[in-house]
């Protein structure tokens, strides 16, 4: 059968790899650690399960206008006004299949064949793809690591050109967990919305942040950015309601009415059921995503604790639930991040990201999504490996 090239050309990642192999050890009775897993260990809101149930007795199930209820989007538009004084009307707002098919709709929607849009690196791997699969070149700037693997407008400015639409900035960032202060993102979406691009901002993790600087919405900064911003958010990680499978856009309404057409046409209205859990775990009191956050918060602590001690070179991440180690040191020719974490798996039964997929070789993103007593059994092994290596 003929595959398009457009498929074709989507490489087997090395992630996939790493999971396939962890499945086949444990599934073969060994004790795998594995910090690969990118959402939360926790239930999801009892008052969004709730309203899952009702939905369900109340029967209903059927389709939904296919960018979302009224319901959601009005839920959508009181959690950004509340959250980040940001006023939106529902004709702004478009519930997805989650955050990942917002980003990919979000991207068809502002480019034509060839346009461009500058992803700053590390990135999520999924970023570079969804760009190419709609027609578009990514443009990848390598954000150095003494800024944090943070975008500047000095370096965004060096990559601009006539056909660059928009740039992906991820705040918190997976898989480096930085996070932007307002004064950062000033720099950056000013800069952007200068030269007239739209900024399309990710803040999936937006309430997993560990500064002392509450976590700053691009959509906050000022009207101007809020005009050339399209906000993507969802229920993944902050509610732990990765598989009910809802996301969602913040768009000036032009955007938003686009993107609502090509749903229509590809996945049809999100999950009914799962609309009408989030819209429940966004009007809750939020005691949910603040105890995983304080969790997330110790756990930080735990992993950066014993990376020290045990020597190992990382960034201090201030937001999401990932670390991100340097082992370039234990590297040689035809012995990269991907290798190592084979090995790393093969021989002490420790699972993690090789990030040469997240425009990074030679770091390693591990997922503190798993208890305190296990993160210190993983790191001992990592340890115990790097030493041998
Ligand atoms: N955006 C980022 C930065 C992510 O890391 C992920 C999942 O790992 C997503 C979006 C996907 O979110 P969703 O489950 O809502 O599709």
């Amino acid at each position: 059968m003929h595959i398009s090239q457009r498929l074709t050309s989507i490489p087997v990642s090395a992630t996939l790899g790493v999971d396939r192999r962890a499945k086949a050890l444990a599934a073969s009775g060994a004790d795998v650690i594995s910090f690969c897993v990118g959402e939360p260990d926790f239930p999801i809101p009892a008052e969004a399960a709730a309203s899952a149930v009702n939905a369900v007795n109340a029967g209903n199930m059927k389709y939904t206008d296919a960018s979302g209820t009224r319901e959601l989007k009005e839920a959508v538009c009181s959690h950004l006004l509340g959250e980040y004084g940001a006023e939106y009307d529902p004709s702004g707002i478009v519930i997805t299949t989650g955050a990942k098919y917002a980003c990919y709709a979000a991207v068809c929607a502002l480019c034509d064949p060839g346009d461009e849009v500058i992803l700053p690196a590390p990135y999520w791997t999924s970023y570079v793809h969804l760009i190419r699969l709609a027609g578009a070149v990514p443009v990848v700037i390598e954000c150095p690591p003494e800024n944090g693997f943070k975008l500047t407008g000095e370096l965004l400015s060096g990559h601009i050109t006539d056909r660059t639409r928009a740039i992906i900035i991820n705040n918190p960032v997976n898989p480096t967990g930085s996070v932007y202060s307002r004064q950062e993102l000033l720099d950056v979406c000013g800069t952007a919305a200068d030269r007239d691009l739209t900024i399309i901002s990710d803040e999936i993790y937006s309430s997993f942040t560990f500064t002392d600087e509450p976590f700053t919405s691009v959509v906050s900064l000022s009207n101007d950015i809020k005009e050339h911003a399209v906000l993507i958010s969802g229920m993944s990680k902050c509610y732990a309601m990765t598989g009910w499978r809802i996301g969602y856009i913040a768009a000036p309404p032009e955007l938003a009415k686009a993107v609502s057409a090509m749903l229509s046409h590809t996945t049809g209205s999100p999950c009914t059921v799962g609309q009408a859990a989030a819209v429940e775990a966004l009007r809750g009191d939020g005691s949910m995503t603040k105890a995983m956050t304080d969790e997330f918060r110790l756990r930080r602590d735990l992993i950066c604790r014993l990376a020290d001690k045990a020597g190992i070179r990382y960034a201090r991440p201030d937001g999401a639930f990932y670390l991100f180690i340097d082992v370039r040191e234990h590297l040689k020719e035809g012995f990269g991040s991907a290798e190592l974490a084979l090995d790393l798996l093969e021989k002490e039964h420790v699972a993690c990201v090789p990030c040469d997929d997240f425009g990074c070789p030679g770091f390693l993103r591990l997922s503190y999504t798993l208890s305190r007593p296990r993160i210190e059994e993983g790191m001992d092994r990592i340890n115990r490996y790097l030493k041998e290596l």
